[in-house]
């Protein structure tokens, strides 16, 4: 286990091109604490007449709209989203960006879909070109569908990596992503060679780009099942060797994976499947597990004692046939696991953390464990900046965190607007929001406190230069 806290990720260094001051004004939204051990109301923070001041890309106030704005600074106008809502930018724990064009294949569970479609797609990101226009339709998707920051698997190849960061950069994104390592157990021509060359490759890559404008670096192993005992250890060894880095792995996710993993790691010596990962390193402060589906007791426990976080993937689980999460072990009180919601692409059906979190309260709901509108927004911002760490830095509007934030339109389809346009609480609004919400609700993404993505006014997101210099930390 890392005896580290909340280990620290590089600031970008200050850009002359930053935006000075941005002010908007709306309906503000933000958690103050966990809706899953207190009451929705008393985690929520609220203002119905709100104004956000952003300097430099970071919140400097979020409060009453009469009080702060006599302390603007002169020349500031004011972005009015009067009837919107206005939100941390939403945070996904888990997606594949070198799957967008595998989205939606038909038919398969886990193991034979991982072969059948996944595998023979991502050895197509050795190609530089390919990788780059897959990995900005990916980023322009992220911030159409209103996800500022997301922790992200790239493919086998290095080519992927630079890709993917080469235009989360360019757009001055948060986002954390690294090279898929795996030695065993998919097509030959895309496995590490060993778990040597592996690691220098990876270390290469967070030398490159771990720190580079927003940029952070995770340790991604695929899964036990495609890793020698000596690749985990390699994973294991570069992230404790490596801090501020995250790690990211999958875990439990199909019955039959769990057997197979199981065949391969036997008991003993291995407790259970967290266990393979606990011996080789790999449990700790910024490690997320994806699905943790059909975990045990001892398994959450674990988590829990070594403060690793999990990413909830529904529309995966339920697309995959895989399982249905259990909310409710996962926030059992004094056993508390950070979890954060995931889409899980292409397992996943949508990139819409907002579909998202419609598909995690039905898995909820078959459970028994029914969320409300503030738990399913807290699990897309809060939530899953806890997961990874990061939650001093983004998925709030809590001042010095950085300006990553949405607006949302409760009247953005004619359904939506009948379904929201009676007197409704906060609480009941951000319900119909979260369950019935897609692209369309998001009208305006902010990255940085600079406009990144407009519905209604540009048809791209419009790219943020941010310098590209490595920050003063490390
Ligand atoms: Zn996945």
């Amino acid at each position: 286990m890392r005896s580290s806290n909340a280990p620290d990720v590089p600031h970008p260094a200050r850009s002359h091109d930053c935006p000075s001051t941005t002010a908007v004004r709306g309906r503000l939204v933000w958690f103050r604490d966990d809706p899953f051990l207190r009451p929705s109301a008393e985690a929520l923070e609220y203002v119905e007449d709100g104004l956000l001041v952003c300097q430099e890309g970071r919140i400097v106030a979020a409060g009453d709209y009469g009080r702060l704005v006599r302390a603007l600074p002169p020349g500031v106008t004011v972005e009015s989203y009067r009837d919107k809502l206005i939100l941390p930018g939403l945070v996904g724990s888990h997606a594949h960006y070198v799957q967008m064009r595998i989205i939606a294949s038909y038919g398969e569970q886990l193991p034979e879909w991982l072969q059948d479609y996944v595998y023979p797609e991502e050895v197509r990101f050795t190609d530089p070109a390919y990788a780059r226009s897959i990995a900005a339709l990916f980023c322009d998707e992220l911030l159409r569908n209103g996800t500022t920051t997301a922790m992200v698997y790239c493919a086998p190849s290095p080519q992927s990596v630079d890709a993917l960061f080469e235009e989360s950069v360019g757009r001055g994104m948060r986002l954390v992503a690294g090279k898929v390592m795996m030695d065993r157990n998919a097509l030959p021509g895309m496995l590490d060679s060993s778990p040597e060359q592996a690691y220098e490759d990876c270390a290469k890559l967070i030398d490159r780009w771990h720190g580079v404008g927003r940029s952070v670096y995770a340790v991604t192993p695929r899964f036990a099942f495609t890793c020698t005992p000596g690749m985990l250890s390699a994973a294991g060894a570069l992230w404790r060797e490596h801090p501020g880095t995250r790690l990211q792995t999958h875990v439990s996710e199909n019955t039959r994976e769990i057997e197979l993993v199981k065949g391969l790691f036997p008991r003993p010596p291995y407790k259970d499947y967290i266990d393979v990962y606990e011996k080789h390193g790999m449990l700790g402060p910024g490690a997320v597990f994806a699905h943790a589906v059909h975990l045990g007791k001892r398994e959450w426990r674990r988590l829990h004692e070594t403060g690793s976080g999990v990413s909830h993937c529904p529309s995966s689980n339920l697309f995959l046939g895989s399982g249905l999460f259990r909310m409710k072990r996962a926030v059992k009180p004094g056993r508390r696991v950070p979890v954060g919601l995931g889409s899980d692409v292409a397992g996943g059906t949508s990139l819409s953390l907002l579909q998202t979190a419609s598909e995690a309260y039905k898995v909820g709901a078959l459970r028994r464990y029914p969320m409300d509108g503030v738990q399913l927004f807290y699990l897309a911002t809060t939530g899953s900046a806890t997961a990874m760490r990061l939650e001093h830095l983004i998925g709030s509007l809590e001042p010095g965190h950085e300006a990553d934030f949405i607006v949302l339109d409760p009247a953005a389809t004619p359904t939506l607007d009948a379904r929201t346009s009676g007197d409704d609480s906060i609480d009941d609004l951000l319900f119909s929001l979260a369950v019935m919400g897609d692209d369309r609700t998001v009208l305006a993404t902010y990255v940085a406190g600079r406009l990144a993505h407009h519905r209604d006014t540009c048809p791209a997101p419009m790219p943020v230069r941010l310098n590209e210099t490595r920050g003063p930390e490390k």
